[in-house]
């Protein structure tokens, strides 16, 4: 199909395709509070319609909508289907941003707003992109799936029984992933999977109510439990004691080892960033973003008992509470880690612990050998003008494997996103054009996953 045409009119039509990213990013949409969710659902399903999309909405017994869209090519058999999500991260804190989170303001050549990135400007993107051809070309190269949820920020705890409902309708050949963008130099990154995760929390408890400390010789003290259970989890070389924890890590293969080396890894920026002098265990360059990437981790979230405010207080309390969470790899399973962890602590004799389970995604990738993966990466370097950078998989974490494992098609990540683009943090925003370069590499995409 002619891609001319359809360039021209997301050239033609930027001021409108930002207008209506703004209209998105004015509408709340927080999964962590319930805000605006049901609005921005629905706000989303009538920007689909206006692209041209068949919509419909996907509901489970519980949790948010699931806006689900799509369009027929006249042509062509093959479908291509995008995961996107309209919920966003709170805002908070307030006092950091420079304009309004929810104003969706534009200032020398940026868009602001909590969202903006992750993910409403890559889901807006991709739309346009399929409004483009259907406006300026009367056709769509492929079929298009669009699959936007409500609960990625929140862990996507709901989305399971939805996908396996909807198994039929949900099929595709290949998926883009929702998020991406190009890093200082330009090019474009693509990332093939995702690590997985499994939250947890330990609870120990002692006597019925918090007592003196002078009664410390009779009463049994639940944060000693939940120390000394907590140091049978990790020793201090980083190594997980849990028998079996690494039985299924797979190391990277040979060619994901190529990739590694080809990705810039800021390591300097990040440490000044944080005022590290080194990384754990003093690792760094090669094997500090292959320990990124590949190694699973046990990392305690938050700890508390007893009295933490100023001065002193001789106290013994009655209960004791962590929360942890677990990033997995290809092929650790976050049900066989939770059974481990259960067995590793009552064998260690920390049977007494209240050990209560929360989310839990399994880790994914896609192969690199995978044919689509090399279509992504040529179509980008195509329109970008650089060889994409591959990350074979994400430190971050996602309902990918229902998609990759479940529908079983290849899935791979890349958008319209920036370094300095602060997703999860105030003054989130997105370059305008990095946004319509962004637009025409979806649509170039399009076509190129026709032939
Ligand atoms: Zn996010």
């Amino acid at each position: 199909m002619s891609l001319e045409k359809v360039y021209n009119y997301i050239d033609a039509h930027e001021k409108a395709f930002i207008e209506d990213l703004v209209r998105l990013v004015k509408q709340p949409s927080v999964s962590a509070k319930g805000e605006g969710i049901t609005e921005c659902a629905k706000l989303v399903e009538g920007m689909m319609r206006e692209a041209g999309l068949l919509t419909k909405v996907l509901s489970g017994k519980k949790g948010n909508p699931v806006v689900y869209g799509e369009v027929k090519s006249k042509n062509s058999s093959k479908t291509l289907l995008f995961y996107n999500h309209y919920d966003v991260q709170p805002p908070e804190p307030l006092e950091k941003w420079k304009y309004e989170p929810f104003s969706g303001k534009v200032v020398d050549g940026k868009v602001y707003g909590r969202g903006v990135t992750d993910n409403k400007g890559n889901l807006v993107s991709r739309l346009k992109a399929v409004q483009a051809f259907l406006e300026a070309v009367g056709d769509m190269p492929v079929n298009v799936k669009f699959f936007v949820d409500g609960e990625e920020e929140i862990g996507s705890p709901n989305l399971e029984p939805i996908v396996k409902e909807h198994k039929r309708l949900l099929s595709a050949d290949a998926a883009i992933w929702e998020f991406g963008g190009t890093d200082r130099r330009g090019r474009p990154q693509l990332y093939l999977g995702l690590k997985g995760v499994l939250s947890v929390e330990l609870k120990a408890k002692g006597a019925l109510k918090d007592v003196h400390s002078a009664n410390a010789p009779l009463i049994p003290h639940p944060a000693w439990r939940l120390v000394w259970a907590l140091n049978t989890l990790k020793d201090k070389d980083e190594k997980i004691l849990i028998e079996g924890f690494y039985e299924k890590v797979q190391p990277p293969s040979k060619e994901e080892v190529e990739c590694l080396k080809r990705i810039p890894f800021e390591e300097e920026e990040l440490k000044k960033e944080l005022s590290l002098k080194q990384f754990l265990k003093g690792v760094s360059g090669f094997e500090a973003l292959k320990a990124l990437l590949f190694q699973p981790t046990c990392t305690i979230n938050g700890l508390l008992s007893g009295y933490t405010g100023e001065g002193s207080k001789t106290v013994l309390p009655h209960e004791a509470m962590v929360k942890m969470d677990f990033r997995l790899v290809p092929n650790q399973k976050p049900d066989e880690i939770f059974e481990k962890l259960v067995l590793h602590l009552k064998k260690c004799g920390f049977d007494d612990l209240e050990i209560i389970r929360h989310g839990s995604t399994e880790p994914v990738k896609t192969s690199i050998s995978d044919p689509f993966v090399g279509l992504v990466a040529k179509t980008a370097e195509k329109v970008y003008g650089e060889r994409a950078v591959i990350y074979p998989i994400s430190a971050g974490s996602g309902p990918m494997h229902l998609f990759r494992n479940l529908l079983g098609y290849p899935v791979v990540s890349a958008g319209c996103g920036h370094p300095e683009a602060n997703t999860h943090a105030p003054n989130e925003n997105l370059k305008v054009e990095g946004f319509i370069e962004g637009t025409k590499f979806i649509a170039t995409l399009l076509n190129d996953f026709a032939q």
